[in-house]
């Protein structure tokens, strides 16, 4: 492993905090250190106060942030010596220590600080660091694994094995560093969960935890456990259908929908497929705290009811020694191997899903170079029930406030990149669904990548496009639960002995079959949405009202709704709806060009401006309008309505 640090990098994080947010962000910036709010870092200053009376100020990582994007914000202040007197007293439970810590702040507002404060108060150093790199991981995960530790670093770190992060850390290693530390000490090992490193200044702090990092490589390299390799995995077609499938199954258990991301990343599906995955895979996670995001242990095949079963059993066996009464949490799994499907990550959202997926990658390294050791094995399901069922972390459950309304659930958008579609892909994000977004145009792809939107440059009208976009978000989420069919055109305006045969194909094509395409494909999805499928049809104030020119653009827009009307009559059995939109007046989207704006205006005899506001309320309908119309109509207001025509349009005397 690398320094990645760099001078004229560093010189541009300014203030009394600067170093220490930038070397928290090279850790950050280093997967195989620390991943997803994983680590955490401090340093000590000496402040005055307004009095003018000097203290020692901790500043430390606040929860919530993430050490590759930290700033100085995300370091939480708080009172040095005090904290270091409450890690010296003989006890103190956890609820009490963040009743403390918060009480202890040094700035209103900071974020709660990290629960490992206290440790990082009783090491002297006025720089820490601290990660959860993977190769340290694997050795001390290994036979003999502390031997190796302190064959590899001898004076060089305290060793300290595993111990639930808390008080009971803080004080264990308070001690330890007193009967261990020496001249020669930089660093300090936690058996099973990390690794610490300090200094005086936080280049040297940075640069040791790399050194020490790199040592444990190189004994990894040394023992052929650094480069291990998993035979080419045996290729599988995974349908969309099994996997919306188990996305229900999985859904049903945790009582809301949930997002399955399927990776095609050939590790894993080797993974999966190795002889050994029952026992590599049942033993835990890498470091304990990830198990708060993937549940101890991973599925093992595509038995829902069976993992639960399994899961409350473990609940049981540990939840009566706890000290607190627990509430047990939902018994689906969160990631899951199977020899036919590789790997799935399960979460609440596309985010969550990501992360887990993120983590088990790391977790594969770990686990098949600790087993090159002589055997992956990981800390004692006990020690992983308490940091699953920590009381800090069934707090943060009890206070968890109301999800956006769309969180797990997955929309499919057509005509996404610009206009009303685009708009939808934001109304949908913003109520917390993950989205796929198609277009014709490249365009589509140009928007920030996020793990909540998957965009696909596709033609509708292409049923083979049609089909690999399906097949790609259910691949990246598990499903589809909402169609929004927005693709359109609007042929150039012809009477109707005009109207040529190319203007009349291209719109039956592009308004009518491709969607008649779409609702075909996505159905067997709907049909398994946990929810209960939703679609909402972008029609036209066309359907009802008609306009001279218009014809191949009115009688296909016609047809769609009649298409909708009886997709709604034929699918009800099946709970999905299917509500129409019928818009008008919306001139900040793509079908909207100057020339087409002054051609319709003409074919009514009217200029452009009175063409634009010919509605009863004489008001602009604008995209974002009609898209959170739309958004809502998948939404609980409309649960009991289907085959709705909605008009958008500002009121129009002939619809009236
Ligand atoms: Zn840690």
């Amino acid at each position: 492993m690398k320094s990645l640090w760099n001078d004229a990098e560093a010189a541009q994080f300014t203030g009394p905090l600067g170093p220490r947010v930038y070397s928290s962000r090279l850790l950050g910036r280093e997967k195989a250190l620390v991943l997803h709010g994983g680590g955490n870092t401090s340093v000590k200053r000496r402040e005055k106060d307004l009095f003018g009376a000097e203290r020692d100020v901790l500043y430390v990582k606040g929860s919530g942030w993430d050490l590759e994007s930290i700033e100085a914000a995300g370091f939480t202040p708080v009172d040095l010596e005090y904290v270091r007197r409450l890690a010296g007293l003989p006890a103190l439970s956890d609820p009490q220590m963040v009743n403390e810590l918060n009480t202890h702040m040094l700035r209103a507002g900071a974020p709660a600080p990290s629960v490992e404060t206290l440790l990082h108060a009783v090491l002297p150093h006025a720089y820490v660091d601290h990660t959860h790199a993977d190769a340290v991981l694997s050795i001390s995960n290994a036979p003999r694994g502390e031997e190796r530790i302190r064959e590899i670093y001898g004076e060089r770190v305290v060793v300290v094995p595993y111990v639930m992060p808390g008080f009971d850390l803080a004080a264990y290693c308070a001690r330890a560093f007193r009967e261990q530390a020496g001249p020669r000490t930089v660093g300090m090992v936690l058996l099973s969960h990390g690794m610490f490193s300090f200094g005086a200044d936080a280049r040297e702090s940075y640069e040791r935890m790399i050194a020490l990092v790199s040592l444990a490589e190189e004994y990894l390299a040394q023992h052929d456990a650094w480069a291990v390799r998993l035979p080419e995995p045996r290729r599988v077609r995974v349908a969309r259908e099994a996997l919306a499938d188990l996305r229900q199954t999985v859904s049903r258990a945790t009582g809301r929908p949930m997002i399955l991301r399927h990776s095609d990343n050939p590790k894993f599906l080797a993974f999966a497929q190795h002889p050994e995955v029952a026992r590599l895979s049942q033993q835990g996670p890498a470091t304990p705290d990830h198990v708060i995001r993937t549940k101890p242990l991973p599925m093992l095949g595509t038995d829902v009811p069976a993992f639960g079963r399994q899961y409350a059993a473990y609940f049981e066996r540990h939840a009566p020694q706890a000290k607190e009464p627990k509430t047990m949490l939902d018994g689906a799994p969160r990631m899951l191997l199977d020899a036919e499907l590789g790997f799935v990550a399960i979460g609440r959202s596309a985010q969550d899903a990501a992360i887990v997926e993120d983590l088990y990658d790391h977790t594969i390294d770990v686990i098949l170079r600790a087993e090159a050791l002589g055997g992956w094995r990981a800390v004692s399901e006990r020690d992983l029930f308490d940091i699953e069922y920590w009381d800090l972390e069934q707090a943060k459950l009890r206070r968890a406030g109301e999800a956006p309304p769309f969180l797990g659930e997955v929309v499919l958008i057509t005509g996404a990149a610009s206009g009303i579609g685009r708009a939808c892909v934001d109304a949908f994000l913003r109520r917390g669904a993950a989205v796929v977004a198609l277009d014709r145009s490249a365009a589509v792809a140009e928007a920030r990548a996020r793990a909540e939107l998957l965009a696909l440059q596709c033609d509708v009208t292409q049923p083979q496009a049609v089909q690999q976009a399906l097949e790609a978000g259910v691949a990246r989420f598990g499903g589809i639960d909402m169609l929004v069919l927005n693709a359109g055109v609007f042929p150039p305006t012809q009477p109707v002995t005009e109207v040529s045969e190319d203007a009349w194909h291209r719109a039956m094509a592009v308004n009518v079959e491709a969607n008649l395409r779409l609702l075909q494909g996505a159905y067997p999805l709907l049909k398994r949405a946990p929810r209960h499928g939703r679609v909402v049809i972008v029609g036209s104030r066309n359907v009802p009202a008609p306009g001279p020119g218009a014809a191949a653009y009115s009688a296909s827009k016609a047809a769609l709704n009649q298409l909708a009307r009886v997709t709604a009559l034929e699918w009800a059995r099946d709970g999905i709806r299917i509500n129409s939109l019928h818009p008008d007046a919306v001139y900040d989207t793509g079908l909207w060009t100057e020339e087409l704006l002054a051609s319709r205006a003409n074919a009514y005899g009217m200029s452009v401006e009175q063409y634009r506001r010919r509605n009863l309320l004489a008001t602009e309908v604008s995209s974002s309008d009609v898209a959170e119309l739309a958004a809502e109509m998948c939404g609980r207001l409309f649960a009991k309505t289907t085959a709705a025509q909605l008009p958008v349009d500002g009121g129009n005397e002939r619809v009236v």
